[in-house]
């Protein structure tokens, strides 16, 4: 039997591990159980692999994700690594192939449905094999509160009943100490040990920008990112296909998905965005569960998330490889009443609901920061980050500010002056003067506050308005469209016992500015070459059916580029290449670098 180490220098070709790694492998390896709590691209595959190559017997992994099953498995081949799955889409000819393997002892590693896991056939088969593991991976899909419920993973207790002695590990991205207890009591996982690491993905540049022209906003930020794949998140499908056909019609490669379109075209486009190297994914939240693609260089919304647990793990699929990737967002006003609207049509408790608005509180909070954005996140994950991260929109183009005391005091007193029954355009109307049907109508050129605010552009009035709703100083009704409604906090401002601070939006003219902190370093060496790596790889997988990351990631392509190696010990060296890679493919690669500098 190999060591775990030996095995993640073999096989994976990795020099060493991430730091709790070692240590997950360890428990498991001492036969105890574990629960582990990673952010995406940490590292997680790793933990139960390891252990299922190097305890006896075969390493069994639940995953909710049937669609992405196969390519796991293809992927664990290139390794030389001894792995099927088990799911709804096998016909019984290929089902009896994996179960006799199983019986054979000829497998590592066993992907699983849940579904299928918890059936007595499959239990009864699992009582007559030797089994080094089961990993529960999402686990976070016991989480009845969680939008990827799935009511099977609520059965997988009986493993614990069933199979005492064979350790458990359960994995998951998702941050929140309620989903953690429930993974804990619905898993049957209470003595696990568990592990938490860090949560900043420090190779992630977040941007949040004011929305203005949002379709043209993201073509300018595309254009920053030429062939590369990415994701773009919307709220509505209807959205996400609109976007998609705007941006076919602008020359990007881009693709829709979301719940509703039909499964066999959803699968479709998965699969290109796999595959392929440069698509973009239009989508809604359905999209990105288990998505393991390696090289997604940019996550960008369109409408901002419900909660910054949302944001987190959707931006978190940027950048798995660790290679620069950024999270682009727009976000305005309009965002605000919607999200609340929604909230307020969702059904549940009062206590509920309260939970809900302080979670988008807290999501308008990070988009209004005017500090380290990256320090604002982690410290909503209880983490503290010492220092500003210089890889944020506001590190880098740091945000003016200006004192709005007095703008704000006029901006309330029109609410509460108009009968705190208007939306924000009328009363940017009332404090800009307009002669309008509606000022006529209500009679409000007679109010005092009439026309006050005439030396400020509608513009900057809104950007008023949205600060002091993010800032919790105004409400927006949940009954009548968009009314503002000044809230407890608004008092002491008014009295003027307290100053406050606004951010001064970037306008048209600044906001190219800003875009050059967009640009993606140029870290590949060498273009040319790479390039010319780029399309091995791609042939590669075209003749494999696999991804090209599955061949080898851009990371250890970019390492090629610097090394240049001119024979199969020095490319070995590189990280990403083990030995079976170096086998099928070393001969390939070095005959394009040879091509390259001969
Ligand atoms: P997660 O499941 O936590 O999102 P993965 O298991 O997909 O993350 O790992 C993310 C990427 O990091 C993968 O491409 C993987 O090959 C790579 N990786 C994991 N562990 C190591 C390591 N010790 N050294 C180098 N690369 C690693
Ligand atoms: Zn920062």
């Amino acid at each position: 039997m190999r060591s775990p180490r030996q095995i993640l220098e073999e096989t994976f070709g990795y020099p060493s591990f991430r730091p709790p790694q070692a240590d997950i492998i360890d428990t498991l390896m001492a036969g105890e159980d574990a629960l582990v709590l990673m952010p995406t691209g940490g590292g997680k595959s790793l933990c139960y692999q390891i252990p299922s190559l190097a305890r006896p017997g075969c390493g069994v992994v639940v995953s909710p994700l049937i669609a992405l099953m196969q390519d796991q498995v293809s992927a664990l081949h290139t390794l030389g690594i001894r792995a099927a799955c088990l799911n709804s889409t096998l016909d019984a000819a290929a089902v009896r192939d994996v179960e006799g393997a199983l019986r054979a002892g000829a497998l590592d590693l066993l992907y699983v449905a849940p579904e299928r896991l918890v059936q007595e056939r499959m239990l009864a088969l699992l009582d007559d094999v030797q089994l080094a593991l089961f990993a529960i991976d999402e686990a976070h899909c016991v989480s009845q509160w969680g939008h990827d419920f799935r009511v099977d993973y609520l059965k997988l207790d009986v493993l614990a009943r069933r199979f005492p002695r064979v350790p458990r590990i359960a994995l998951t991205a998702t941050a929140d100490e309620r989903t953690r207890v429930e993974i804990r009591t619905r898993l049957a996982l209470d003595s696990a040990r568990q592990f938490v690491a860090g949560f900043d993905r420090p190779n992630i540049r977040y941007r949040i920008s004011l929305k203005e022209n949002p379709r043209t906003q993201l073509a300018g930020f595309l254009e920053t990112y030429p062939g590369a794949a990415g994701i773009v998140y919307c709220l509505s499908r209807k959205k996400t296909e609109d976007t998609a056909a705007w941006l076919v019609e602008r020359g990007f490669e881009a693709l829709p998905y979301h719940a509703g379109l039909d499964a066999a075209v959803r699968a479709r486009n998965q699969a290109r965005f796999l595959r392929e190297d440069g698509i973009i994914m239009v989508a809604t939240i359905a999209f990105g569960m288990g998505i393991d693609k390696p090289d997604v260089r940019f996550v960008a919304h369109l409408d901002m998330p419900k909660t910054v647990e949302a944001y987190y793990q959707e931006t978190g699929r940027a950048g798995r490889d660790g290679e620069p990737a950024t999270a682009w967002m727009v976000y305005g006003l309009q965002d605000v009443i919607k999200l609340r609207q929604m909230m307020a049509a969702s059904t549940g408790s009062e206590a509920h609901r309260l939970a809900e608005q302080q979670r988008l509180n807290a999501m308008l909070g990070l988009c209004e920061v005017v500090t380290c954005r990256r320090q604002a996140l982690l410290r909503y994950f209880g983490e503290v980050l010492p220092g500003p991260c210089g890889n944020c929109d506001n590190c880098l183009d740091p945000v003016a500010t200006w004192d709005g005391t007095e703008a704000a005091q006029m901006a309330l007193s029109a609410a509460y002056r108009t009968g705190q029954r208007f939306g924000v355009n009328h009363l940017v109307d009332v404090l800009r003067g307009e002669d309008t049907d509606k000022v006529r109508q209500f009679g409000h050129q007679r109010l005092p506050t009439f026309g006050v605010g005439a030396a400020r552009s509608s513009g900057e009035w809104r950007s008023v308005y949205r600060q002091l709703v993010a800032g919790g100083y105004l409400d927006v009704a949940l009954d009548r469209f968009g009314a503002l409604g000044l809230t407890a906090a608004c008092r002491p401002l008014l009295k003027g016992e307290t100053d406050i601070r606004f951010r001064r939006d970037a306008g048209r003219g600044a906001a190219s500015a800003r875009r050059t902190s967009a640009m993606p370093p140029a870290d590949v060496t060498d273009p040319v070459l790479f390039e010319a790596l780029r399309a091995c790889r791609r042939d590669l997988a075209a003749a494999e059916g696999v991804p090209p990351y599955v061949i080898f990631h851009d990371r250890t392509l970019k390492a090629m580029c610097a090394a240049k190696p001119s024979e199969l010990a020095a490319l070995r060296a590189i990280s990403g290449v083990g030995d079976r890679k170096l086998d099928k493919y070393g001969a390939a690669f070095l005959a394009i670098i040879h091509g390259h500098t001969g």
